[in-house]
């Protein structure tokens, strides 16, 4: 008889190591680099979600600003091509994670993330967005009894903030999705749900386009300085003059000498198998296809594709120097634990299934777990950036904020603490290594094995670093 480990390696046996959002589009048309030395009124420095909300916010609110868009390779080559891509209301993380960092606004910036939510889906139907959206709203799993405190929490936390929340004992939760470890859940059905990233991002260029931004790819900032008035940005084969630079980067920000005294580029791993077939589906149930997260010490996060794959995600890695693309996670093995994990969630699906894509993608964690701001060159170039896990959706408004930090915009979002703090200072190398590397050790085992591990993920956490949110 197989062992589990030894079913997941032949489970991976025909999988492609790439991110199934982007591998089932047909190939992108890129847009050339910068061959000349140009000028504009705003640069925006990096072609995920963040910059190009930036450059289409920065458009619909000055038509006539002349706004580029650079990207060092293609565009959604970062987080935004790869995530789970569960929609959530919360411009922070969520709302714990609101109430840990910014206990006085947390009123404020939950009604500010409704108003992003429903501003996001506003712009969907405007620019008639096709990307896949449903709004089916996410769902919190308790696995066994140990999650059903933060499930209970979880209720008062929504209602207490004017969210709706619906709570689902045993049965009823595992009538939605019909898995033996789901002993609870909390549904909140509005303002959430899943989404295409690698349609919505090459959708959002299109209209970034539409609005007169200009974009170049392949295009990586090298350098910037700052002469009289304006930043002058290097490119490998031209030179860009700007009023104001944005800088988009998130988790790449880690290879910044300062920006990076805040930031860490760690990786989180997804799996995606092949279609399900019909009685695969009725095997799971999960009619109304939610995306749902679970209460494990390692969150999992799952959700279905259109075309009915599973996504199944999270297993944290670091790899040395904030190493953006690991040829490690090119491999089987780092998704083995991942499967195992899969198949304790849908054992009807073991032995039977396999995976089509499996990928690991850039996240920029801070000690926030959140946006923020690093204002350089008196406040011309700004860094807004950090979304950890959590960006699909938050990285427009995050973006917006950054525009009004740039621009000087008399707005009340500019003077709350999240847009003048900075998160903790973390260590460089080789500590950064060595503390991630015990750390994701701890968070791989904790549920199994407990002992010196549950100190370790607590100390961890009482340092500023929330990393079981
Ligand atoms: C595995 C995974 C799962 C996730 N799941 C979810 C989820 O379910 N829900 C959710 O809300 N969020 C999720 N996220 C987070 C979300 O994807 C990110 O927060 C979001 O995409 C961040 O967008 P961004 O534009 O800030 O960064 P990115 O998309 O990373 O964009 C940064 C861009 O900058 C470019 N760049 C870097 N350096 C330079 C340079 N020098 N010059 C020019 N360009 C440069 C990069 O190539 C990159 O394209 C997930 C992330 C990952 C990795």
């Amino acid at each position: 008889m197989l062992t589990d480990d030894e079913i997941a390696r032949q489970s991976l046996h025909a999988t492609r190591f790439t991110t199934y959002w982007l591998d089932s589009l047909p190939n992108a048309h890129i847009d050339p680099p910068l061959e000349r030395d140009i000028h504009c009124d705003l640069l925006i420095v990096g072609g995920g979600f963040c910059g190009l909300w930036g450059a289409i916010q920065a458009k619909e609110q000055v038509p006539q600003r002349d706004v580029v868009l650079i990207e060092a390779f293609g565009i959604a080559n970062g987080a935004s091509g790869r995530p789970a891509a569960i929609m959530s209301t919360s411009v922070m993380h969520g709302i714990d994670n609101t109430e840990r960092m910014f206990p006085e606004e947390v009123k404020e910036l939950e009604r500010l993330g409704k108003e992003n939510m429903d501003e996001f889906r506003a712009a969907v139907e405007r620019y008639q967005l096709d990307c896949d959206i449903e709004w089916n709203g996410e769902m919190t799993v308790s696995i066994g009894d140990q999650g059903l405190e933060a499930i209970d929490e979880g209720v008062a936390l929504y209602l207490k903030y004017g969210h709706d929340a619906k709570k689902l004992n045993k049965s009823e939760v595992q009538s939605e999705i019909n898995s033996p470890i789901f002993h609870a859940g909390v549904w909140s059905k509005k303002r959430s749900g899943t989404v295409h990233p690698g349609k919505l991002v090459r959708e959002l260029k299109r209209v970034a386009m539409e609005l007169g931004v200009r974009v170049f790819e392949y295009t990586p900032h090298v350098a910037n300085k700052r002469q009289g008035n304006q930043i002058i940005v290097s490119t490998p084969h031209g030179q860009i003059s700007a009023s104001k630079v944005m800088l988009a980067t998130n988790a790449w920000a880690a290879g910044h000498k300062r920006i990076r005294t805040r930031v860490s580029a760690i990786r989180d791993r997804i799996v995606v198998t092949e279609p399900l077939t019909d009685e695969q589906m009725a095997s799971v149930g999960w009619r109304h296809r939610q995306g749902i997260y679970d209460t494990r010490t390692q969150l999992n996060y799952l959700r279905l594709t259109k075309d009915n794959r599973i996504l199944f995600g999270g297993r944290l890695g670091y790899f040395y120097g904030n190493n953006t693309d690991p040829t490690l996670d090119k491999t089987p093995e780092p998704y083995i634990r991942l499967i195992n994990a899969f198949y304790q969630t849908f054992p009807q699906l073991k032995s039977e299934i396999r995976f089509s894509h499996a990928w690991s993608g850039p996240i920029a964690l801070t000690t926030r777990m959140a946006v923020h701001y690093q204002r350089y060159h008196q406040g011309n170039m700004v860094f807004a950036g950090g979304y950890s896990g959590f960006g699909v959706t938050a990285s427009r408004f995050g973006a917006r904020v950054a525009l009004a930090i740039l621009y000087n915009q008399d707005i009340p979002e500019t003077k709350m603490a999240f847009a003048n703090t900075q998160p903790n200072y973390i260590p460089p190398e080789p500590f950064r290594w060595i503390g991630a590397k015990i750390t994701m050790y701890a968070l791989d085992t904790v549920d199994e094995k407990g002992g010196w591990r549950k100190l370790w993920v607590k100390m961890v956490e009482k340092m500023g670093f929330p990393i079981t949110l």
